[in-house]
């Protein structure tokens, strides 16, 4: 499992979304963007906006899912929490 926070996937806070794979976390992020629409949470808006015009523009968006799938490939595995 690794953890990638809202910022890291465009988002304007510090929430943390954790997954075995990139497409994981962006589905999170996804989730977490419609949610936060429907809080009426504005600081939001811009990065949910963001993540529509992906779906709708698959080609053009392969940056940045080639970037955060390099991100995250990057990211250490999440330690064990030796509480559990
Ligand atoms: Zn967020």
């Amino acid at each position: 499992m690794k953890t990638m926070t809202c910022r890291q996937l465009g988002g304007p806070c510090e929430l943390e979304h954790r997954g075995e794979t990139a497409d994981d976390v962006i589905k999170a992020q996804d989730r977490h963007l419609k949610d936060a629409e429907k809080a009426g949470d504005g600081t939001h808006r811009e990065a949910r906006e963001a993540m529509k015009g992906r779906w709708r523009h698959p080609k053009k968006s392969m940056d940045w899912y080639r970037d955060v799938k390099q991100a995250f490939a990057d990211l250490p595995q999440d330690q064990p929490d030796p509480r559990h």
